[in-house]
């Protein structure tokens, strides 16, 4: 068992992180679009995009989420669920991340912040990361092994793909594309794979990565081929 102390990520309550995620939810959704990602229509979120301002916004979506937040016992024993089988695995998952990496993890203390929104976003300034309110406990892990692989990236290869030419989509596209390398080497700590992006661009970035990965090891290999290709496509 590990010391409460030490554990590294907590999942938390946190309503106004919360709200934070559903603005980064919506604006998601928004990219997507722009970005040629196939989306399902979200009824609520295209209702949410007629409104006029951010406070508006704010206002539908603290009124969808009250239902929620009125029984803040469940809620904590959601969190308190996560965090009982997360601690069973988090220094496994560090270690592994760290080994991919070749870098230590950064941060002494993140929050996985459980969120009733659809799509889990991330502040790694604020050292926060959003997991599903209503998804079941292993979903919830597998969503912090995935945004945990985009701290590491932001950290220590983001700024690197910026000196070799790449434009802030570019890096996107580069970074969620990672996320493949969860279906090779996480796979005993995760419930479900991932799938990534449905697009073109995405599929074929999995591919490069898994190919070079396999082949080699090597992350800044990877990310050498992924910048080539998306700099040509
Ligand atoms: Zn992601």
């Amino acid at each position: 068992m590990v010391n409460k102390d030490s554990q590294v990520v907590t999942f938390v309550i946190d309503k106004e992180i919360d709200i934070k995620n559903h603005f980064i939810a919506l604006n998601a959704y928004k990219q997507a679009k722009g970005r040629g990602i196939i989306y399902n229509k979200e009824d609520i979120s295209e209702a949410l995009l007629l409104l006029k301002s951010d406070d508006e916004i704010r206002i539908q979506i603290e009124k969808t989420i009250e239902q929620y937040y009125k029984q803040d016992k469940k809620l904590q024993s959601l969190a308190d669920d996560i965090n009982k089988e997360w601690i069973k695995i988090e220094k496994d998952v560090i270690q592994k991340l760290e080994g991919i990496h070749k870098f230590p993890f950064p941060y002494k203390s993140v929050k996985g912040v459980l969120s009733s929104a659809n799509s889990y976003g991330y502040n790694t300034q604020e050292c926060w990361f959003a997991t599903s309110m209503r998804g079941n406990k292993f979903l919830c892990i597998d969503v912090a092994t995935h945004e945990l692989m985009h701290f590491m990236f932001h950290k220590y290869y983001e700024k690197i793909c910026y000196d070799k030419g790449l434009n802030k989509d570019q890096i996107w596209h580069v970074k969620e594309s990672f996320s493949v390398l969860l279906n090779i080497e996480f796979k005993e700590f995760r419930f479900q794979s991932d799938n990534g992006k449905n697009s073109p661009t995405h599929i074929k970035l999995r591919e490069i990565i898994k190919n070079s990965w396999e082949k080699c090891n090597d992350f800044s290999k990877c990310l050498d081929e992924a910048i080539a290709y998306i700099k040509n496509n």
